[in-house]
C-alpha cells in the first residue's frame, strides 16, 4: 500500500501491467506519489473543481490529484496500454475518475465537465507546447478553465516567465503572461522520473486573470509579437516594416524607440502599438 491511498506502488502497477516506458509517447514516470500529491497541491484548492489531466500514464499524477480532492478528473491517455492501471483507480475512487484513450490534441474534454475546470499535466515537451499556446489562444477570454499547471522542460518553463530584456522572453512569455499569472512553482531533477531525462523539469502554474492585463485585439497583438520576435536581433522599425507603411510613427505613438528590439518591450507597450495598429489606416 501506498502513502496517499490505498493503492498498490508504482513500481508493482507498471511491473503487474507491463508498462516499460515508451521513448517515441514521450513517457518520463513519476513514480513518488508524494511528489505527485505536491504538484496536484500546486495546482490550487482542488476540490470542488473538475480536473483535466492530460497523459496519465500508470497513474502517478492522477492518483495524486484523486487523494488531494479533485471532485471529477478526467484523464486523456493515447497510450492504450495504461488503461487497466486507470481502470484499478477509477474502481478505488467510484464515479471520480473518467478516462478517454485518445490524442488529447485531437479531443474537447470540455463535453464531459462542469465548472470551475483546472488543468494538470505531466506530458511529452511538444505536446505540453502546443496545447498551452491553444489553451492560451481561445477565441473567448476568459478561457474554460481556471488554471494550468503543467510540467515543461525547464527551459521552456524559463521561457513562459520570462521578463523583457533577456533572450528566454519572447513570444511564449506575451502570451502567457498578456492573460495568466504564470510563476515556476518546482523544478525537478532528471531523477525524479523513469527512466530519467536529459533535463532537469520545472511545473509552471498559469491563473486565468478575469481579463487581459491591458487591452488589445489577440490577432493584431499576435502579430505584432509574432513579427517582433521572428527577427528578434533587428530593431523593431525594420522587424515591423511589413505591419504598416508608417510603423515608425506608430511605435513612437505607443512609446518605444523604433531602435529597440523585441526582446527590450514589455507587455503594456506591445498592447499600446497593437491599438494604434488595430486603429491606423492604411
Ligand atoms: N502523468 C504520468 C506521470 O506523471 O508519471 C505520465 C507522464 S509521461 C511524461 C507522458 C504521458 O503522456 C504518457 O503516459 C504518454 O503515453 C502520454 N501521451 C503522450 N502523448 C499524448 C497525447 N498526444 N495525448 C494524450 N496522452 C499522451
Amino acid at each position: 500500500m501506498s502513502a496517499i491511498d490505498g493503492l498498490p506502488p508504482l513500481r508493482e502497477v507498471i511491473a503487474r501491467h507491463d508498462l516499460r516506458a515508451k521513448k517515441q509517447l514521450g513517457q518520463n514516470f513519476l513514480l513518488d506519489l508524494n511528489l505527485t500529491a505536491k504538484i496536484a497541491r500546486a495546482a490550487g484548492d482542488l476540490t470542488g473543481c473538475d480536473v483535466i489531466e492530460v497523459g496519465p500514464g500508470p497513474g502517478g499524477l492522477t492518483r495524486g490529484l484523486l487523494a488531494e480532492g479533485a471532485r471529477h478528473v478526467l484523464a486523456i491517455e493515447k497510450d492504450a496500454r495504461a488503461l487497466p492501471a486507470l481502470a484499478e483507480i477509477s474502481e478505488f475512487y467510484p464515479g471520480r475518475l473518467h478516462v478517454i484513450n485518445g490524442d488529447a490534441l485531437e479531443i474537447d474534454p470540455l463535453a464531459h465537465l462542469t465548472p470551475p475546470i483546472r488543468i494538470v499535466a505531466n506530458l511529452p515537451y511538444n505536446v505540453g507546447t502546443e496545447l498551452l499556446i491553444r489553451w492560451l489562444t481561445p477565441a473567448e477570454w476568459p478561457p474554460f478553465w481556471q488554471s494550468l499547471t503543467l510540467m515543461f522542460q525547464k527551459e521552456v518553463a524559463e521561457r513562459i516567465v520570462a521578463k523583457p530584456g533577456g533572450k528566454a522572453y519572447g513570444r511564449l512569455a506575451v502570451l502567457a503572461q498578456w492573460r495568466t499569472d504564470a510563476r515556476i512553482v518546482m523544478t525537478l531533477p532528471p531523477e525524479a522520473f523513469v527512466p530519467a531525462p536529459k533535463i532537469h523539469s520545472a511545473v509552471v502554474h498559469l491563473t486565468a486573470l478575469p481579463e487581459p492585463r491591458f487591452p488589445a485585439d489577440p490577432k493584431v497583438l499576435n502579430r505584432v509579437v509574432a513579427a517582433g520576435f521572428n527577427q528578434r536581433r533587428k530593431m523593431l522599425r525594420a522587424s515591423l516594416k511589413g505591419l504598416h507603411p508608417q510603423i515608425e510613427d506608430l511605435l513612437n505613438a505607443a512609446g518605444i524607440s523604433p531602435t529597440a528590439r523585441a526582446e527590450e518591450i514589455g507587455l503594456e507597450e506591445f498592447c499600446a502599438l497593437a491599438r494604434l495598429l488595430a486603429a491606423a489606416p492604411r
